[in-house]
């Protein structure tokens, strides 16, 4: 901006105060903004330092208690070394949503979008979770129109780390007997594909803050479950790359419906 330009020869001296005013209220709301996001980063390195404390505890525990042993017979050392190999996974998944959750909100990710045709590459998907044991003893549906010809352009890796996040939360937080439900439909040029589950659901007051990285309703709803508070942050930074948008209604003790929603091309 010119120092001319700056100084608005043309202007009133009331239409510059009034500027002024505008301008100053501005700054206070980008200085506000500032400030909340400093403080939810904080909150979050907070959180997630305390986190990442736990597993790191469990480890340095189990290494004094073989080194404590007089005798390593394969009885005793067996469940330590198990109990070790779970929490470095915990520590590894973490440090990989941390790095996954940090590239995505930088665009430091590459991305290959492609054309995929939707309607087959949610069957496949949906067959491919059906072939998971560990669904084995959920119901699983598929509500997809027999003729979806619809087409997104959007890197399927992504689509299927969205699917992946939103299914594995679904078995997580519902138990057996559960079903679980991927389905999609098409509305006002708007793609939308939900994932829902007969599961724990979320109370009202939480929902809001579910999306908020390394938000965790609470651990104690499902003991020996590993829970971070990425997973969802992860999905919404990756669906929002595709300019997509994700959603969830849910009721406590009923399920949970998470749904995300992408712009059709223009034809
Ligand atoms: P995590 O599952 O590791 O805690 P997420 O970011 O994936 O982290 O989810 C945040 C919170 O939202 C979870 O702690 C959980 O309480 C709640 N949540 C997510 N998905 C569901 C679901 N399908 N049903 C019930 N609660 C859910």
């Amino acid at each position: 901006m010119s120092k001319k330009e700056f100084l608005k020869p043309d202007l009133s001296i009331e239409q510059l105060s009034e500027e002024l005013v505008i301008t100053n209220l501005k700054l206070q709301q980008a200085n506000q903004q500032l400030q909340q996001e400093q403080q939810a980063r904080n909150e979050m390195f907070s959180n997630i330092s305390h986190d990442l404390r736990t597993p790191v505890t469990a480890i340095k525990n189990s290494i004094a208690l073989l080194s404590a042993l007089d005798d390593y017979d394969s009885n005793t050392v067996q469940p330590i070394v198990h109990l070790m190999e779970q929490r470095v996974n915990t520590l590894e998944k973490m440090i990989n949503d941390i790095f996954f959750l940090v590239s995505a909100e930088n665009n430091f990710l590459s991305i290959h979008p492609e054309e995929i045709p939707l309607g087959f590459f949610l069957e496949d998907y949906f067959f491919s979770q059906e072939a998971d044991c560990k669904y084995d003893d959920r119901h699983l549906h598929l509500a997809l129109e027999e003729y979806f010809p619809y087409t997104l352009t959007i890197d399927p890796h992504q689509l299927q780390r969205i699917l992946d996040n939103l299914f594995t939360n679904a078995w997580k937080y519902s138990k057996s007997g559960d079903s679980i439900t991927l389905g999609a439909f098409c509305k006002d040029d708007t793609i939308f594909i939900y994932v829902e589950d007969t599961g724990i659901g979320i109370a009202d007051a939480h929902l809001p803050n579910i999306f908020k990285r390394s938000y965790v309703v609470d651990s104690a709803r499902t003991p020996g479950v590993s829970s971070t508070g990425l997973g969802l942050s992860i999905t919404k930074a990756l669906v929002e790359l595709f300019d997509g948008t994700i959603s969830c209604t849910s009721t406590l003790g009923l399920g949970s419906r998470f749904t995300i929603a992408f712009p059709l091309p223009q034809s």
